[in-house]
């Protein structure tokens, strides 16, 4: 089967600092680095290094092509990434000491991307396939009711938060991954909880080192906990898209939900033992060898 993610396309610029600057406050930063990131990025990277199908819908700039290279490095198959004329999108990532980070994303190409070239992505997809989406790009209502009448199993990662956004894909989602602040922020937007209202039969909260909480149709929607794999964190960043990535090709390898969160769990943690995004992420040899 293959995985269709719509999903965005990111220059990452790290800036390793002391600490995060305070508002007003100038400070220096030690070291720089460039790699590829964007949420969309990231899970198509972890699904593929997982040994999935991923064709990635997305879009890049006219500076963009390198992004495509390494992606198509990485395993994804990147014929439906459109080139259009607008910025690649890009994320400045300040990163302390401590792991800690804080992120401005411009979303250029990956906000421009035209309904129709979703469309005709999805026209090569088959019954069965998944289809994952982010809060990154435009047209996940679109996609995700054409998606859901293709007969996909269609997920949604809602992040960056907006309620607007998660309640215009609701109907049509049958799997949502977000963290507990996400999670806070839909309850206190919607009074949504996972439930027979929410209508979502899989809802993963993730919960950092805490690990993530399960909410499924099949057990009543009760709350199913499971812990982190303790480590030093270096960088969390990516640490979640990590995590759906992996979960999803589990899923898509016909895992049971439990098992794709096990090895989703796992790859999260070694991914938040490294410094960078797309770049870093491992890939299932790596991390069944691991620990
Ligand atoms: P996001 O990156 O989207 O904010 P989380 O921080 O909740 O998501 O992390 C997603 C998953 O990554 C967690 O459920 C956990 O399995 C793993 N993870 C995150 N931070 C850590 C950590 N410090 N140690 C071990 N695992 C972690």
């Amino acid at each position: 089967m293959t995985i269709w993610n719509l999903g965005s396309i990111n220059a990452d610029y790290f800036y390793r600092v002391p600490h995060l600057p305070a508002p007003g406050e100038t400070i220096l930063a030690d070291a720089m680095e460039r790699g590829l990131g964007g949420k969309g990025a990231n899970m198509s990277v972890a699904a593929a290094r997982s040994g999935a199908h991923v064709s990635h819908i997305g879009a890049v700039g006219p500076d963009g092509q390198w992004a495509i290279d390494r992606l198509t490095e990485y395993g994804v198959d990147t014929r439906p990434i459109a080139k259009l004329d607008a910025p690649t999108g890009h994320a400045v990532i300040s990163l302390d000491a401590a792991g800690e980070n804080a992120i401005i994303v411009y979303p250029g190409a990956n906000r421009e991307l035209a309904q129709d070239a979703i469309g005709l992505a999805l026209t090569e997809s088959s019954s069965g396939d998944l289809l994952l989406m982010q809060n990154e790009t435009n047209g996940q209502a679109f996609a995700a009711e054409t998606g859901s009448k293709l007969g996909l199993k269609v997920a949604y990662a809602a992040a960056p938060f907006s309620a607007e956004a998660v309640k215009a894909v609701l109907p049509y989602l049958d799997i949502l991954v977000l963290n507990q602040i996400e999670m806070a922020q839909l309850v206190d937007e919607t009074g949504l909880l996972p439930g027979p209202k929410m209508g979502v039969d899989t809802v993963i909260v993730t919960k950092g080192a805490e690990g993530c909480t399960l909410y499924d149709r099949a057990n009543g929607w009760d709350a199913i906990g499971f812990d982190a794999i303790l480590v030093d964190p270096v960088d969390t960043t990516g640490a979640g898209d990590t995590f759906t990535g992996y979960f999803l090709a589990g899923i898509d390898r016909g895992m049971s939900t439990d098992e794709a969160i096990g090895l989703a769990i796992k790859a999260a943690a070694l991914m938040v033992t490294r410094q960078g995004t797309a770049d870093v992420i491992p890939d299932l040899k790596e991390v069944l060898d691991w620990g």
